[in-house]
C-alpha cells in the first residue's frame, strides 16, 4: 500500500458520498440547511405603503414653505397606529399623527418627523395627547415620498426571493418568515454514527482503572459533527474483539455514515480491517499528512444499503485533524452545501517552526493573532498527536507543505481558521477571539 496525498484521498472520499434527501422541517430547524426549493413570494413586503417614522402624514405641497420663522399649520384629523388604518383621508390643510410601520392614510404623499413639528416627539402616542390637539405646526418642508416606505419595497409579490441551494443563515430564516412561511424544504441533516474502538477505553462519568484512558474522541468527534449540524449517534466503545466489533458496526450501519476511530494502525488487536472486509468494501489508506497517517475509508454493505464509512486514527489530535480535512468535507456534502472551505490566512510566524515530517503535509495547531493588518502565528506547544490540549488551545491549523522542513521565524505560511470567531461560524476577526483569552490563560 502506497502513500496518497491528502487531496488524493478527499478527492476519494467525496466521490463516494452524495447530497441526502429533501425534508420539510419546521423553520427554527432550518437554521445552517441548506434550501432545497425556489421561494416565491405570495405577498409584497411590505403590504402597504407605511410610514418610516413618528409624525405626521401630510401633503407635501402644504408644507413647502414651511420654516422655524413660517411654520407651516395643519389641522389634525386623527392618528394611527402600527397595525391599524386610518379609515379617512388626508386634504389639503390636513395632517395625520402616524406612527412607524402604520399604513400612509390615502391623501397623505410625506410624512414629516415629529422633530420638525412643535410636537415634542419622545411623547408616547396617546388618543387623548394626539386628539387634544387639532392642529400641529411644521417648521421644514419634506419632498413627496419623504419617510414612507413603499409597498413591496423590500419584496414584491411573485419575485424569486431565495434560490435552492442557498445556505439559511438568521437572515434568510428571518426572509422565510417575512412571507408567512412557518417550514421550509431542507437538505435533511445527516445522523453520523461515531464508534470509538479500544480495550483501553473507558466511558466518561465513570470510575476507570489507570492502565484505562477515557474515550475522548467519540465527544470530540461528536462535537464537531454537532457543531456543522449534522446529528451524531454515539454508538459507545467497541471492544477490540471480532464479536464485539462486528455488532457495532452493524448497529451503526443505520447511520448516514460512520465515523470510527483508532484500530486501522498496524497494532496485533487491529481487528477492524478484518471485520470491515466482511461488511463492506473498506481500502486502508497511508496518507501523506501529520498527524493522521492511517486512514480507512469505503462503505458498509447492508442489503440494498451502502453506508460510508470513514476510519479515522486513535490518537486524539489525529482524530480530530482528519475528520477536519476529510469527514467535515464529506459530511458538509451530504447536506447539500457546496462551500465547504475554512477562510485561509497568510500569516507571519512568530517563532521557528520544525516540522519532522519530510514528504508529508504538516498540520500544526496554532494562534493566528492580527495587529495593524498583519496576522501572526505560533504553536500552541508541543505537537504530539495525543497532545489534546495542544488542539483545544488552537484557533487554527497551520498547513506547511510536505517539502518544507523548517519555517524560519519571519516566514508566511498558510493557517486554516478553525474558529474565525467566539465559537460561532462567522463574525470577527481571528485575532478578535485569539488575544484576549491566551492572555488570560498565559497570565
Ligand atoms: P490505535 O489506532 O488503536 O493504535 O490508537 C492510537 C492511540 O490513540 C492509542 O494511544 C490509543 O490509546 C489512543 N486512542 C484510541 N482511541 C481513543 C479514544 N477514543 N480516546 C482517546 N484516545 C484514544
Ligand atoms: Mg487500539
Amino acid at each position: 500500500m502506497g502513500m496518497i496525498s491528502v487531496q488524493e484521498a478527499l478527492e476519494r472520499i467525496l466521490s463516494y458520498v452524495e447530497p441526502l434527501e429533501a425534508q420539510e422541517v419546521p423553520l427554527l430547524d432550518c437554521l445552517g440547511q441548506v434550501l432545497a426549493e425556489d421561494v416565491f413570494s405570495p405577498l409584497d413586503v411590505p403590504p402597504l405603503d407605511n410610514s418610516a417614522m413618528d409624525g405626521y402624514a401630510v401633503q407635501a405641497q402644504d408644507v413647502s414653505l414651511a420654516s422655524p420663522e413660517r411654520p407651516a399649520e395643519l389641522e389634525v384629523i386623527g392618528e394611527v397606529a402600527a397595525g391599524y388604518r386610518f379609515s379617512g383621508s388626508v386634504g389639503r390643510g390636513q395632517a395625520v399623527r402616524i406612527m412607524t410601520g402604520a399604513p400612509v392614510p390615502p391623501g397623505a404623499d410625506a410624512v414629516v418627523p415629529f422633530e420638525d413639528t412643535d410636537e415634542p416627539f419622545h411623547r408616547p402616542p396617546s388618543k387623548a395627547h394626539g386628539l387634544a390637539r387639532r392642529r400641529v405646526r411644521i417648521f421644514r418642508p419634506v419632498p413627496v415620498g419623504a419617510n414612507i416606505r413603499r409597498a413591496g419595497e423590500d419584496i414584491s409579490r411573485g419575485q424569486k426571493v431565495l434560490r435552492a441551494g442557498t445556505v439559511l443563515r438568521p437572515p434568510e430564516i428571518g426572509v422565510l418568515a417575512s412571507l408567512g412561511r412557518d417550514r421550509a424544504l431542507v437538505i435533511r441533516r445527516p445522523t453520523v454514527a461515531i464508534i470509538s474502538t479500544g480495550d483501553e477505553l473507558a466511558r466518561p462519568g465513570r470510575p476507570k482503572s489507570p492502565e484505562k484512558i477515557y474515550d475522548s474522541n467519540a465527544y470530540g468527534l461528536a462535537s464537531l459533527v454537532k457543531k456543522m449540524g449534522g446529528m451524531p449517534k454515539l454508538l459507545g466503545i467497541a471492544r477490540d474483539t471480532p464479536h464485539h466489533l462486528r455488532a457495532k458496526i452493524r448497529r451503526a450501519a443505520e447511520a448516514d455514515i460512520v465515523i470510527s476511530s483508532a484500530g486501522v494502525s498496524r497494532g496485533y488487536y487491529d481487528v477492524v480491517k478484518e471485520i470491515l472486509a466482511q461488511e463492506g468494501e473498506i481500502a486502508f489508506w497511508t496518507v501523506a499528512m501529520r498527524p493522521g497517517k492511517p486512514l480507512a475509508f469505503g462503505c458498509l454493505l447492508r442489503g440494498e444499503k451502502r453506508t460510508p464509512f470513514l476510519g479515522l486514527p486513535g490518537n486524539p489530535v489525529s482524530a480530530l485533524i482528519t475528520f477536519e480535512i476529510f469527514a467535515r468535507p464529506a459530511i458538509m456534502k451530504m447536506m447539500g452545501k457546496r462551500d465547504w472551505s475554512r477562510p485561509m490566512v497568510r500569516a507571519v510566524a512568530q517563532e521557528r517552526i520544525h516540522t519532522g515530517s519530510k514528504g508529508r503535509v504538516f498540520y500544526a495547531r496554532c494562534i493566528v493573532t492580527e495587529q495593524d493588518g498583519i496576522y501572526y502565528v505560533r504553536l500552541t506547544g508541543p505537537q504530539g498527536s495525543g497532545i489534546l490540549t495542544s488542539m483545544a488551545n488552537a484557533n487554527g491549523l497551520a498547513v506547511i507543505p510536505p517539502d518544507t522542513q523548517v519555517v524560519e521565524a519571519g516566514e508566511e505560511i498558510d493557517v486554516i481558521m478553525l474558529d474565525w470567531s467566539h465559537g460561532e461560524e462567522w463574525g470577527t476577526r481571528p485575532g478578535f477571539w485569539a488575544q484576549e483569552p491566551y492572555l488570560l490563560l498565559q497570565g
